[in-house]
């Protein structure tokens, strides 16, 4: 039995979230929008496997035109994830149940805007239409003026963000919303969220950890943060996010049902101490901006190419897009982010170059191995 939630409850058309409700799962369309015939085939496994909510992002008015057709040919309860184009909102609120918005992409459209006008706007959209809002912080995409405010308090500045989001959303007399606050690194997706149910326990809360990778480190990652977070009474839906081949993505709500009755019957599973202390991939689920679908693929080859240096500990990061992939590939210590034709390497925050797909594998060697020679000579 899972200790009671005292989260209010809110409603994505018929699907309660919060208080009482069972703990929803949901998931994401890793297709590109536009392609119709590919996102509702994404829609459909993600059904069939039980999805209680399946969110698909929009970029454009051409991802608009994709997903009205969307919702022309299925009946299942959509989110839309909203990315740095937030006034889309209400070209897609008739065909969807949820909008998404991440405070840190607020920043980037009309930057002489306020960010709480912006805000306005979203949930002046949500009402019109009664839809359900999810405000999405990610560390990956903080909001500047946080990472000034906290400096190397991290988790404090993605709690805090969306706490304060929450104060704007309140203020508009608004309540039919979540929060979710996502990191790659479960310790701090613990740590964050405890830190935001103990500010606003009334808020329903959404867990996840983002980029997890591939199974079975993605899943041992994502349990991490969901036993130490559910048994708290912490979290009221959820989604498992993992690199898997698109037709596979049905595999996150099996994990994620599985992951929920296995906290309710009491049955953990325990992490040795040393779980973080070697390689760590990280690699994003994929969505609609993946740029060739050769990313899932490279993932994997990433993983077995670098299995050599599994005791060494060090970051590597593979993203499927030109949008997020520069930012989010900063702090590993080796970073690869996908184009179409391209993949572009990084250490750190410098750039590498970029190769073709056939290419990469050597090159991302070449590096790992000077890293792991550089660091072996500091330590000699
Ligand atoms: S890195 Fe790009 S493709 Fe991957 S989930 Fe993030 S936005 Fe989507």
């Amino acid at each position: 039995m899972l200790p009671p939630r005292r989260t209010r409850t809110i409603h994505v058309r018929d699907l309660a979230i919060g208080g009482t409700a069972p703990i929803a799962v949901q998931s994401m369309a890793a297709t590109r929008t536009r392609d119709v015939p590919a996102t509702l085939r994404q829609v459909r496994i993600l059904e069939e496997a039980g999805a209680d909510l399946i969110r698909i992002a929009v970029d454009s008015q051409a991802d608009v035109d994709a997903l009205a057709e969307i919702r022309r040919q299925t009946k299942a309860r959509l989110s839309v994830d909203l990315q740095e184009n937030y006034r889309l909102a209400e070209k897609v609120a008739p065909y969807v149940d949820k909008l998404r918005y991440n405070p840190g992409h607020l920043h980037h459209h009309e930057k002489e805007k306020p960010v709480r006008e912006k805000v306005a706007y979203l949930v002046g959209v949500a009402k019109q239409h009664r839809l359900a809002l999810r405000i999405g912080v990610n560390a990956g995409s903080i909001a500047p003026e946080y990472d000034l405010r906290f400096g190397d308090d991290h988790v404090g500045a993605i709690a805090q963000c969306a706490i304060d989001h929450c104060a704007m959303v309140d203020e508009l007399g608004f309540v039919d919303y979540c929060v979710s606050i996502k990191d790659s690194d479960p310790r701090f997706v613990i740590d964050a969220n405890q830190r935001f149910a103990a500010a606003r326990p009334d808020v329903p809360i959404h867990l996840g950890v983002t980029e997890a990778g591939m199974p079975p480190e993605g899943i041992i990652k994502t349990r991490i943060a969901f036993e130490q977070l559910l048994s708290r009474g912490i979290g009221d839906t959820l989604r498992v996010s993992l690199t898997l081949p698109f037709d596979d993505k049905g595999r996150e709500i099996a994990v994620g049902r599985e992951l929920v009755r296995d906290v309710e019957a009491g049955r953990f599973r325990s992490v040795p101490p040393n779980f973080f202390d070697g390689l760590n991939i990280i690699a994003c689920p994929s969505c609609s901006r993946v740029e060739n679908e050769k990313f899932i693929e490279l993932a994997e080859d990433v993983k077995r190419m670098s299995e050599y240096a599994r005791e060494h500990k060090l970051t590597i990061a593979v993203m499927g897009c030109r949008v997020n992939g520069p930012g989010e590939t900063d702090d590993a210590d080796l970073g690869l982010w996908c184009g179409p034709n391209f993949v572009n390497l990084k250490r750190g925050e410098k750039e590498l170059g970029a190769y073709p797909y056939d290419a990469i594998l050597p090159r991302l060697k070449q590096e790992l191995d000077r890293l792991i020679a550089e660091r072996q000579a500091r330590r000699a």
